[in-house]
């Protein structure tokens, strides 16, 4: 990913990618205090868009301020720079990953001449999952390792080091055959994937848990909203690994797994054990609206050009 043509936005100016790179002794690199975003930019008949922008910025700058980050740029700094990204890398549709890191001007956990870094780099990239998961759903196993505490980890912020356990999990499902991790609470409650938010269908009401160890998704709001709009009820309660199993359907979302339907959770299959009714309607909708398709919430789309 590092070799390759085209720019990034680096504390305040675009430089070559091969040439954005940092020290050995950054920081975040050695401690993990940091916070990003995952964008996504989608084709639309009137050129790329990007979905969400200032709701990602939002979140990247509440991330910065939980941790006690000083942001050296504003929003707006922020939005115009994600857009000019995109555009001075010739992007239809790709991903978009904001970083903001302490530098390496000093280290150990005391340094106190620390200078907070921001990068933002745009490229073309497909399906998370791989475009099987989206057609026919995914197989997940329960992840040995729990969720954050709320009072270990700042749940609301999207922080670097928060990845740790996202990656043991993810592993550790991966190394058992599975394609994902569903992670539990320290009560043994859903919470969510490792890099996704989770819903279940049942009854024809949706479910989803309730934002206390889980990131506060924009996709799981984006989909909160479609879905009510849609007509269908959407209740936010802590829900059981038994109350997956015995779903009708569930699925996943995420900027970068969109919806992502769950057919298997530990050996037991979800409903029929393919893509049901409610998830697949979303999931239209959802791309539906990513791509600029429908009438409804066009101040969702950031248009590039
Ligand atoms: N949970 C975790 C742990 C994540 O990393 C992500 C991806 N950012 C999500 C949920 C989904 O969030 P979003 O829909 O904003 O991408």
């Amino acid at each position: 990913l590092a070799e390759r043509d085209g720019v990034i936005w680096f504390d305040g100016e675009m430089v070559p990618w091969r040439e954005a790179r940092v020290h050995v002794l950054t920081h975040t690199l050695h401690y993990g205090l940091g916070v990003f975003e995952g964008i996504r930019v989608y084709a639309t008949d009137r050129g790329p868009a990007i979905f969400r922008l200032r709701e990602h910025t939002e979140r990247l700058f509440n991330s910065a301020h939980i941790l006690g980050m000083p942001m050296p740029y504003d929003r707006d700094t922020i939005n115009a720079a994600t857009i000019e990204c995109v555009r001075a890398n010739g992007l239809e549709s790709g991903y978009i990953r904001p970083i903001c890191f302490y530098g390496a001007e000093g280290l150990g956990l005391r340094a106190d001449n620390l200078r907070v870094h921001v990068a933002i780099a745009a490229w073309s990239w497909g399906a998370y999952l791989g475009d099987e998961a989206i057609r026919h759903g995914i197989r997940v196993k329960t992840a040995s390792f729990t969720r954050h505490h709320v009072n270990i980890a700042m749940c609301r912020t999207k922080a670097v080091g928060n990845y740790i356990n996202s990656m043991l999990a993810l592993q550790e499902a991966i190394a058992c055959g599975y394609d994902e991790a569903l992670l539990l609470d320290v009560d043994g409650f859903v919470a969510e994937g490792s890099g996704e938010n989770v819903f279940l269908v049942h009854g024809g009401r949706i479910y989803t848990p309730e934002l206390t160890s889980a990131l506060n998704g924009i996709t799981r709001q984006t989909v909160i909203t479609l879905a009510r709009e849609a007509g269908y009820e959407v209740i936010e309660k802590r829900i059981t690994r038994d109350e997956v199993y015995i779903a009708d359907e569930a699925f996943f979302t995420g900027t970068a797994a969109e919806v992502t339907p769950i057919r298997e959770l530990d050996g037991r299959t979800i409903g029929e054990g393919r893509p049901g009714p409610v998830t697949r309607q979303l999931q239209s909708i959802y791309f539906d609206q990513v791509h600029g398709r429908r009438n409804t919430h066009p101040e969702w789309l950031t248009h590039v050009r």
